[in-house]
């Protein structure tokens, strides 16, 4: 999470969702995303400085109008994760110059996120697919769907949650290849707070960013959980020891 990271935001339309640019609630929630990206990036900002990082982040499209995008898809793309990467990036392949943006920005990463005008009646929960997923999926974005399960608006501790999946962070509220089932009946036991096990409906973040965050997203080298809790090693550990 070191460095510079550019965050292009991409509104999208797809068969089933819109964006309306004459409706005045639609832009207003626009610009909620807009807020939500900042409250989220100000947080990870923050809690990098604990571990001695700089990590910096550039989202704000009113600002720099050069990261703001509009796509339209005729798939559906409110769906579980994966059933459309190819779509996507290729989407991103052909519309955006990357490598201008990177250099105009001198920026060290790329987050893409797409924006989806869900309504409330929407089941689908925003996701993420990239690297730490598998190497497959190595452009990395995150879908955001504004409303889901009928009565939540996505709040930045989700925002927070997902940009730090772009980094390496793992989910750890379910078992998975990455973190064994006593580690999730752990944090259950003990009530975690871990931003990657659990989030508040909440503008503000009183989520924890614990150390094995910090380690996962490549902040620092070493965590003791991983080795008491026999969890998977960092990507960022792992390439340092494939390349030198
Ligand atoms: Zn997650």
């Amino acid at each position: 999470m070191n460095g510079r990271t550019l965050m292009i935001s991409i509104y999208t339309d797809d068969a089933g969702t819109s964006w309306d640019d004459h409706s005045s609630d639609d832009a207003e929630m626009m610009f909620d995303t807009l807020d939500n990206l900042r409250i989220s990036t100000d947080y990870l900002t923050k809690q990098a400085a604990r571990y001695g990082c700089d990590a910096r982040f550039i989202c704000d499209w009113v600002k720099n109008t050069d990261l703001y995008y509009e796509a339209t898809f005729s798939e559906s793309l409110v769906t579980e994760f994966g059933d459309y990467y190819e779509v996507q990036k290729n989407w991103i392949e052909q519309n955006i110059d990357i490598d201008t943006l990177r250099s105009k920005y001198r920026a060290d990463n790329v987050i893409y996120l797409f924006f989806f005008n869900t309504p409330f009646s929407n089941q689908v929960n925003p996701w993420y697919l990239g690297y730490s997923c598998s190497p497959e999926y190595y452009v990395e974005f995150c879908n955001i769907y504004v409303r889901f399960d009928d009565v939540y608006i996505t709040k930045p501790p989700s925002y927070a949650h997902e940009i730090m999946h772009c980094f390496g962070a793992h989910d750890l509220y379910y078992a998975n290849e990455f973190i064994p089932q006593q580690y999730v009946d752990y944090l259950d036991k003990t009530d975690s707070n871990d931003i990657m096990y659990t989030v508040y409906d909440s503008k503000d973040i009183g989520n924890e960013f614990t150390d094995l965050d910090a380690y996962y997203v490549g902040l620092i080298d070493e965590c003791a959980e991983v080795d008491r809790w026999n969890l998977a090693k960092s990507e960022h550990i792992t390439e340092q020891q494939t390349f030198g």
